[in-house]
């Protein structure tokens, strides 16, 4: 092809908005005519790949605006360490129906038991399946809930968390909130109620969510919701962090 038809070629390519076309037209041109393709083959393979880019560019922007603090996966996650917790009910969760129903999650459990690691799979598979996600921290929601209701951005902010499939807030339990902080995430969870997902890791058994609500009312009235139609998973154990330490220190001792 003359340079001139590629330059434009590439120039009405990047106006459309087709950068891997532009980018690859070239080179599957090429290989379209060393093959014997036909044009419609070419075209094919063409905006296959366009498509295909954009679908994974999608997954890395989700990932990312999903801010999860590590972008731990199943792939390094151990389930004979933690034999209570069902990898086939985990790796079924994977697929995500249970976002689409609206349906929640808690992993309840003792620390380092694994509880962000799952709750960080699960959240980027549902950004593989094309949901919105966002991590938060318990800690971390309610001073941003608290900071956006001083700059009388909270409507904004709610609304943000309306758009988003899935909310995870994790750790729930291991800090003391203020009156205000605990009725701003309540409003947060009860607004959720059938309309949108909620994982919740915490290291506090149900019965002892009183101490986090700060009352019986609000805790049952929290409690009836958030567990009407929700995977509980209970992750007790040994910390494997604790464990893992323990190993490497009994094999150094070993040599
Ligand atoms: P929790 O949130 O329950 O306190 P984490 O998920 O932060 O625990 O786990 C603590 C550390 O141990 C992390 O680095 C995590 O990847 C790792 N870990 C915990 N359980 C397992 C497991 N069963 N297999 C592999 N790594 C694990
Ligand atoms: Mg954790």
């Amino acid at each position: 092809m003359a340079d001139a038809t590629i330059d434009l070629l590439k120039a009405h390519f990047r106006q459309l908005r087709l950068p891997t076309m532009g980018k690859e037209f070239e080179k599957l041109a090429r290989d379209a005519a060393a093959a014997n393709q036909t044009f419609a083959q070419f075209l094919l393979r063409l905006t296959e790949l366009e498509l295909a880019t954009r679908a994974s560019n999608a997954v890395t922007m989700r990932i990312k605006n999903a801010a999860f603090p590590v972008l731990k996966d199943f792939d390094t996650f151990d389930f004979s360490a933690m034999p209570q917790l069902s990898k086939p009910k985990i790796l079924e969760l994977a697929r995500c129906e249970w976002i689409e129903q609206k349906y929640n999650c808690c992993l309840v459990g003792s620390s380092g038991t694994g509880k962000t690691h799952i709750a960080s799979g699960l959240g980027q598979a549902a950004c593989r399946a094309g949901l919105r996600v966002r991590f938060f921290t318990a800690a971390e929601l309610v001073s941003r809930l608290e900071k956006e209701q001083k700059q009388y951005t909270l409507d904004r902010f709610l609304s943000q968390l309306d758009r988003v499939h899935l909310l995870i807030c994790d750790e729930l339990g291991y800090m003391t909130m203020s009156r205000g902080g605990v009725e701003l995430l309540f409003r947060v969870f009860a607004d959720r109620y059938e309309r949108g997902s909620i994982l919740i890791t915490s290291n506090l058994p149900f019965s002892d969510w009183v101490q986090i609500f700060q009352g019986e009312r609000m805790t049952a009235a929290l409690l009836d919701r958030l567990c009407h139609r929700c995977h509980i998973f209970e992750m007790n154990g040994e910390s494997y962090r604790f464990r893992e330490s323990m190993k490497a220190k009994k094999s150094r001792k070993a040599e």
